[in-house]
This record gives structure tokens, sequence and C-alpha cells, in this order.
């Protein structure tokens, strides 16, 4: 009994930790440097440039950040049937998944006028970071909004909901 009991201590002090480390990894990002967020409006502008958008001619670019400091950067990519394309955020974080990293904690995405990701990207950054960091540019490469996931994605649907 009291091994059952040391081992609950242990993993509530556990969960614990990983709170904290959150908490420090959100405040950080929170007050992300002006050079990290240009280098990626600069990164999503650049991705966006290999977008494969023949149909709507919308193109997009993204760069993800993690916490290690990697970037994967994605572009939209249409499909004659329109269906089956996927925008440039969802293709960002899936190269990053594929890879074995889901640990985000900024994305910025350049659109020609400062388009805000869709409500299924939204749903995807979810899982992974519901506090996450979203910066939106323009084909200037100007930071047009600063904003969280969590304000473009209020009281969402996620993991917790299947605990
Ligand atoms: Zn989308």
């Amino acid at each position: 009994m009291k091994k059952l009991a040391l081992l609950f201590g242990m993993i509530i002090l556990l969960s614990q930790q990983v709170l904290l480390a959150n908490g420090r990894e959100r405040q950080d990002y929170k007050n992300m440097d002006s050079k990290t967020k240009q280098t990626l409006i600069q990164l999503a502008r650049e991705a966006r440039r290999t977008a494969y958008a023949p149909y709507s001619h919308y193109q997009v670019g993204s760069a993800l950040l993690t916490n290690r400091g990697a970037i994967f950067q994605g572009c939209n990519v249409e499909n004659a049937s329109y269906g089956v394309g996927c925008c440039s955020e969802r293709v960002a974080m899936f190269k990053a998944i594929s890879e074995g990293v889901t640990d985000f904690v900024a994305i910025a995405v350049v659109t020609r006028d400062g388009g805000f990701p869709c409500g299924a990207c939204r749903q995807v950054m979810n899982e992974f970071n519901p506090n996450m960091v979203v910066l939106i540019g323009d084909e200037n490469g100007h930071l047009v909004k600063e904003t969280t996931l969590s304000c473009l994605l209020p009281d969402a649907f996620g993991p917790h909901n299947l605990d």
C-alpha cells in the first residue's frame, strides 16, 4: 500500500513538472523576439513559392517552429479532385509529425492578403499545443497579426475530452 501511494505521489510530481515545463514554454514563446518572428515569416514566405495552387491561385506558405528550435516549412497542395488537397499549415505539421516531432510552439502563415488558418488546421494545431503562437504575414513579409491558437479556437474539443 505504501508502494502504491509512493507511485501515485511520483506520478503527481511528474505531471506537475510537465505543467511547469509547459508554463515556462508558453511564457518564453509569448515573448518571442522580433528576429525569430521575422525569420518564421520569411521562411513561410519562401515556402509559399512552392505552393501548388493551380485552381484557387491562392498560394499559402507556413513555417512551424518546434520547442527544440527545428523549423518545418509547408505549402498548400491542391488537386484536380478539389477535396483531396491539403492546406500549408497541415502539410508543415504532418511533415514534422512524420519525423516524430510534435512539440510545436509557433507557426507563421503567409498569404497575399494576410489570411488566417482555416478551421481544420486550427483543430490539428490544437491537438499538439492549444497555446501555440500564430503569426500571420502578407506577401511582402509584413507581420499582420500575432495571436495564439486559444484565441483562434476557444473552447476547443481536444485530446482531454477523450481521457
Ligand atoms: Zn487549413
